[in-house]
């Protein structure tokens, strides 16, 4: 009989390297799989930028040569580029990673717990036997566990394994952003803020950024879904580049990426798996940013798996407690948000610049939206007067639709229950939110 590892982890991103840290550190064994080479773990094309409030949920301190520089907000920018919505202080403090040296420091955090890496290890599927998955294959050889996490980012190589019926393992089309980003030198000093830019005709259903990056240097991209079927990049040419400060910038690294944005995983674990970071969909929707939230549900996951192998239950009802703890933290938050993504993807220019210039949402909540998922409006007579003018009154019935939804979501995923005997009740009860929001 071959080894049993306590915990096999799939992916050393943020995810995984989380997790295993957590549960080496608490004297249990964890085997670490990457497909990468060691020396290439934590090479990823990114926005590089963390809300540092992140940091503080899982008491994580990144040595200074890991954070390129400090942001203090966002700066969003109506098409029309004539209003700007700041969000800043208040709990958004941010900072922008060396993203390669927060991977390899994440990396070694964890080898230093005690996780075992094997680099180079490609894994190909979940081993299945008696309704429980008991470890993974990867090529030719097969690895056993007591638990097994996909931390395998956006391909999900388990997730996506899984047999139907199993888990809520889809990813509609809609819902994977496609981006293409470039690291650019610019000739002035860059923006002091995170810069994104809304247009529904230059970068549709997503958008652009630039984010500064150190000196004078830029992370700039753009995002769409990929049911769009457009090229990124020829719209980063195209559209993006016309931004004024890129004007005679310098390209010093170019990339493309994917990320799942869709409202999280109805159940995230199943008998001796669980799910987290990319591959257990934990993406913020609305801005697509998923280092924090990937971390977070690897730190989740730990602590449910230092549970389950306490009490030597890996079934689905001892892994039970990481599904209600991330819906608590983050889920329920991130199942509202995406309610707001689709009202948003579906605005026209022209009411996001008359929705933005007359503060139909004030900077304040802004902030309290992307923090909490809670969408207070200030629909006031002048902004009813001014839409009920533009021809479009159902702008803003379909608005204050839009922050009830979110409310009555938002309150379903805190009550997520805390053992599987309440799960077919509250999955009834979500399914029939979901068909009026998803159609
Ligand atoms: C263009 C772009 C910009 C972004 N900007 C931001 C941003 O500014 N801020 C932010 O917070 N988020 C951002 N994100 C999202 C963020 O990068 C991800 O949400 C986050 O990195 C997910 O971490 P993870 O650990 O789940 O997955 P990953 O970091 O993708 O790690 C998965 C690991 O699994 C390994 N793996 C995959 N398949 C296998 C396999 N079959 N066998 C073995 N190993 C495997 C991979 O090699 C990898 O090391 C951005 C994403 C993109 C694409």
């Amino acid at each position: 009989m071959s080894h049993t590892w306590d915990v096999v982890i799939v992916g050393a991103g943020s995810c995984g390297c989380i997790a295993a840290h957590e549960i080496s550190r608490s004297g249990f064994e964890v085997l670490l799989l990457d497909m990468k080479p060691r020396e290439k773990i934590g090479d990823k094309v990114c926005g590089d930028a963390l809300g540092t409030h992140h940091l503080k949920r899982i008491g994580l301190d990144l040595p200074p040569e890991v954070v390129v520089q400090d942001v203090s907000g966002v700066d969003t920018y109506s098409p029309d580029r004539k209003t700007v919505f700041r969000v800043g202080g208040g709990g958004l403090g941010a900072v922008i990673l060396d993203r390669y040296k927060f991977g390899q420091f994440l990396l070694n955090r964890a080898i230093d717990s005690g996780a075992e890496l094997s680099a180079s290890t490609r894994v190909l599927s979940p081993i299945i036997k008696s309704e429980r998955v008991i470890g993974v294959k990867v090529h030719g050889d097969e690895v056993y566990a007591k638990i097994v996490l996909d931390c395998s980012g956006v391909g999900g190589v388990l997730r996506n394994r899984m047999p139907d019926g199993t888990i809520d393992k889809e990813l509609k089309k809609s819902e994977l952003v496609v981006a293409y980003r470039e690291i650019r030198e610019i000739k002035e000093d860059p923006p002091e803020y995170c810069e994104i830019y809304l247009d529904q005709i230059k970068y549709p259903k997503g958008y652009a950024w630039i984010f500064p990056h150190g000196g004078r240097t830029v992370n700039v991209g753009v995002g769409m879904p990929s049911n769009l079927n457009i090229k990124p990049r020829e719209y980063f040419y195209r559209y993006v580049m016309d931004i004024p400060i890129l004007k005679d910038s310098k390209a010093v690294e170019k990339g493309s990426g994917v990320v799942p944005t869709r409202r999280p995983m109805d159940l995230m674990v199943w008998n001796g798996i669980m799910f987290g970071g990319d591959a257990g969909f934990t993406v913020n929707p609305l801005h697509a940013g998923g280092i924090g939230s990937s971390m977070l549900s690897g730190w989740l996951m730990a602590k449910a798996a230092i549970r389950a192998l306490s009490i030597e239950d890996y079934s689905l009802r001892g892994l039970w407690s990481y599904t209600p703890e991330y819906m608590q933290m983050y889920g329920a938050k991130q199942a509202a948000l995406d309610i707001f993504r689709i009202f948003l993807q579906n605005t026209s220019n022209e009411e996001l610049n008359y929705g933005m210039h007359h503060g139909i949402m004030k900077e304040d909540d802004v902030l309290k939206a992307s923090i909490d998922g809670d969408l207070h409006l200030s629909i006031t007579d002048k902004v009813k007067r001014v839409f009920i003018g533009l021809g479009k009154p159902n702008f803003l019935l379909e608005l204050k639709r839009t922050a009830d939804r979110m409310r009555d979501v938002k309150n379903l995923y805190l009550a997520y229950p805390e053992t599987p005997e309440g799960y077919s009740s509250w999955l009834s009860r979500a399914k029939e939110l979901q068909r009026i929001i998803y159609g």
